[in-house]
This record gives structure tokens, C-alpha cells and sequence, in this order.
């Protein structure tokens, strides 16, 4: 099982790389470090196991934070209205999203980064996404509020990319014009 021992943080060049495409199949070897990322944050989120093994809680982890420079990711989490987003997609991609942007006024944090950064992030508030999973099956998924924030936190890993890239530098926690904001 990954523990925070297998979490590269920030300033590790793999984290700034963009990830390869999975083949297709997918080899048995990429196909167990999918399931790993999933069984990472499904366990993060059970108090006993991550005060036993010292996990950090998250609620989505990317191949890219545990150096493995492919684009595959896992989300689990459960949405305001309790529905339970838990997903292990093989190349995720956004196929289309919305004008309207929103963030999250807690802002977001991140595995890979200690020290929490404030400042707003803005996303697409709506976003539709592919993937295949760990059946092999294509699957399309429509999301909206923390569900759509944490895949589009995901997906930048897969490009290189780190939440606090998108943080107004000037002003971290002014107002998004025209942005939903969204309470955790
Ligand atoms: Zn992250």
C-alpha cells in the first residue's frame, strides 16, 4: 500500500512534466498502481488506518505524485448532497466544460504540498469528462461543484500543472468575478 513515503512534493521535476497516455489495454503493472492511487485516498479517509500508517487525508490522487509520469487518477469523495464520486480512470480527459468558473472558499491543498497556500482557484464549474477505468470500460461523467473541482485538481497534474499555479498572485483572495463560490 502507498503511504506519504511514496508522495513526491513540490519541487520534484515529475510533478512539472506532462504525463504519457496509458496504453491501452492496460498492463497489469499500470493497472495495480491505479488501484493503489484509489486504495491511498479511499484509506487516507478512514481515521484508524491513517493514524496507523501516518496518511495525510485527500480526496483524489494522480499517478504524477507518486512519480509515475502516466495519466491516471483517482477521486474518492462524497458531494453535499452525498453522493459518493470514487473513480480509477485511465487517461481522463475534459471534453467540454462551462463559460462559469467557480472555486472553493477554503481553497484547495494538495498531497504533494505541505504547507497549505490560501488564495482562491478558479475552475470550470461544469465539466464533462472521459476516461476508462479499471474494467476497461469508457466511461463519461457530468459534475459539477466539489466533484468537478477535485478531477480538474487531478487533470493539472497529469499537465505539469500545481493548484497554486492558478492563485492571482497579487491579490490571492479577491473575489471571482461571475464565479460560484463553493463551501466545503
Ligand atoms: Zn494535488
Amino acid at each position: 500500500m502507498l503511504t506519504m513515503e511514496d508522495i513526491i512534493r513540490d519541487g520534484h521535476p515529475t510533478l512539472r512534466k506532462v504525463a504519457a497516455e496509458v496504453h491501452m489495454p492496460p498492463s497489469e503493472e499500470d493497472a495495480q498502481i491505479l488501484r493503489s492511487l484509489l486504495e491511498y485516498v479511499i484509506n487516507s479517509q478512514n481515521p484508524e488506518i491513517a493514524y496507523q500508517y501516518g496518511l495525510r487525508p485527500g480526496i483524489g490522487l494522480a499517478a504524477p505524485q507518486i512519480n509515475v509520469s502516466k495519466r491516471m487518477l483517482a477521486v474518492h469523495l462524497t458531494d453535499d448532497k452525498g453522493v459518493l464520486y470514487s473513480y480509477a480512470l485511465f487517461n481522463p480527459k475534459i471534453i467540454s466544460h462551462s463559460v462559469e468558473m467557480a472555486y472553493l472558499t477554503s481553497g484547495e491543498g494538495c498531497l504533494s504540498v505541505d504547507e497549505p497556500i490560501p488564495g482562491y482557484v478558479p475552475r470550470y464549474a461544469r465539466i464533462t469528462l472521459k476516461g476508462i477505468n479499471l474494467d476497461g470500460e469508457e466511461i463519461k461523467l457530468r459534475l459539477k461543484g466539489l466533484p468537478a473541482i477535485c478531477f480538474q485538481h487531478e487533470i493539472d497534474h497529469l499537465n505539469g500543472v500545481m493548484f497554486y499555479d492558478h492563485i492571482d498572485k497579487q491579490e490571492p483572495l479577491k473575489e471571482i468575478q461571475g464565479a460560484i463560490p463553493i463551501e466545503r
